[in-house]
Formats: structure tokens, C-alpha cells, sequence
């Protein structure tokens, strides 16, 4: 048995070094390597299958994304093969009322941190684009504008539960369906925040996770699938703030958009 294990941690050791993309090592002053970064983007990233691209410079993950969702919307032209047409029922039990918006073409380029720190002062999330799901459609706050909350916008979520702003970027504000129903489930990763912290949908171990449950910034530490060792992370709920609380966690990176 020990030797069996012993054979496989040396396959394991084998097949990442014959993965590994590059590695630099750090020569300081004084003549001694004081450390060395790894250049090789950690399989959970991976995750973000709607990336465009994903690279790392061993502090940084950037990761690149045309934000279009890979679902049905009705807010695509009745031209494009992924319009569907879409009345009834959204989230939250509001009457969909489709928004004068579509959905376009974008170039994100998300840079967040890869070993994320709580920070020692608060960022407040700003408007537009705070995180990246695994489809590459950015993650939004819980406001419509300047602290204007989203109650009015809520009734134009499509099937999925996202939608369009006026300059046709389409994005999540809440739980994208799409995601915890057909592509993952509702416990799984979901994304990440700009400041390099992961999402997960509405369940942990079997129960629904509520805001009770949650910090200020809407997520706690624990281990999960993808962090055994444990890890800060947000949750996303059903009600308001959905996604994050009062600001990031930890210092976030920056997303061009
Ligand atoms: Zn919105
Ligand atoms: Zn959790």
C-alpha cells in the first residue's frame, strides 16, 4: 500500500513538471535565489470556461472575456442563434418586462490577485463590472446606480436572472442560473471577485446559505471543493445584497471594460 502510494505522488510529481509552462526565479543582491514564481495557472481558474484567455505573471491572473453569456437570452437579436424569446415569471416572482437594451460585444480584462489577503481598509465595489463568472459575463453589486438599490430593475432579469445595461454589457446581479442549473450546481464555484476571493452559489453541505450566515462582505472562511486547506469566500444569495456586502473583502485588482 505505501508503496503504491509512493508511485503515485511520484506520477503526480512527474506529470506537473512535464505540464509546468514556465517558471523565474528572483536573484536578490546578495547573491541568494529568494524566491522563485511560478508562472502556471492553478486549475481552479481553469474553471472560467467562458475565458477568452487566462494567464499569470505569478502575483497576477488575468483573464480575458468578450461577456457574452453562452445561454439563451432574449436580449440577443432575433438574428443570433442563442435568441430566444422569454414572458412569464423571473426572478424573485416579478413579471418579466424586457429592458430597451442588447447584448454586445465586450473585451474584459479582469486582473485580480492570486493568493488574495484580507485587506486592512475597505474597498467599496463600484458600479459595472466587480467579478468574473465561469461563462466570462461579469458579476454586478446590489445597485442599480449610486446607491439606488435594484428593486425597479429586478422585473427585466431574463430566464437566466441577468440582463443588459445601456451599452449593451450584459452581467449578474444575482444567482446566474444558468450556472448553478446547467453548468454547475448550486454549490459550486461560481467565479471570482476582483480582489481574487471565490464566489459560490446558494449551497453549502447540503443547505441553503443566507445571509445570517454571511459577514458584512457577504461571504465567511471554510474549506471547500476546490480550497481544501480552507478559504474566504462569498456566497451568493437570494436576497439583498445577493452577491457582496459593503465592499471587497481584500484589496482588489482592476478590470478594464
Ligand atoms: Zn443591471
Ligand atoms: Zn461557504
Amino acid at each position: 500500500m505505501k508503496i503504491l502510494k509512493i508511485v503515485f505522488f511520484a506520477s503526480i510529481l512527474f506529470i506537473q513538471s512535464c505540464t509546468k509552462d514556465a517558471a523565474t526565479t528572483t536573484t536578490t543582491t546578495d547573491g541568494s535565489n529568494s524566491n522563485t514564481t511560478s508562472t502556471t495557472v492553478p486549475d481552479v481558474y481553469k474553471k472560467i470556461y467562458g475565458a477568452s484567455s487566462i494567464t499569470s505573471d505569478g502575483t497576477t491572473i488575468t483573464i480575458k472575456t468578450n461577456g457574452l453569456p453562452d445561454h439563451k437570452s432574449p436580449y440577443y437579436a432575433s438574428t443570433n442563434a442563442l435568441y430566444e424569446s422569454f414572458t412569464g415569471t423571473t426572478f424573485a416572482g416579478s413579471v418579466f418586462q424586457k429592458n430597451p437594451n442588447s447584448i454586445a460585444e465586450k473585451a474584459y480584462i479582469f486582473k485580480i490577485p492570486i493568493n488574495p489577503k484580507a485587506a486592512s481598509s475597505l474597498t467599496a465595489t463600484a458600479l459595472g463590472a466587480m467579478g468574473v463568472s465561469l461563462n466570462g459575463v461579469p458579476f454586478y453589486n446590489q445597485y442599480a446606480g449610486p446607491n439606488q438599490p435594484l428593486t425597479g430593475e429586478i422585473v427585466s432579469f431574463d430566464k437566466y436572472w441577468g440582463h443588459p445595461t445601456p451599452s449593451s454589457a450584459y452581467h449578474y446581479h444575482v444567482e446566474p442560473l444558468y450556472l448553478t442549473t446547467v453548468k454547475a450546481t448550486k454549490s459550486s464555484l461560481m467565479g471570482f471577485l476582483l480582489d481574487g476571493f471565490p464566489v459560490y452559489g446558494p449551497e453549502e453541505n447540503g443547505a441553503t446559505v443566507d445571509n445570517s450566515k454571511l459577514d458584512k462582505y457577504h461571504g465567511h472562511t471554510s474549506t471547500t471543493t476546490d480550497y481544501p486547506n480552507g478559504i474566504y469566500h462569498y456566497h451568493i444569495t437570494s436576497t439583498d445584497p445577493y452577491i457582496n456586502g459593503s465592499g471587497y473583502y481584500g484589496t482588489p485588482g482592476t478590470v478594464s471594460q
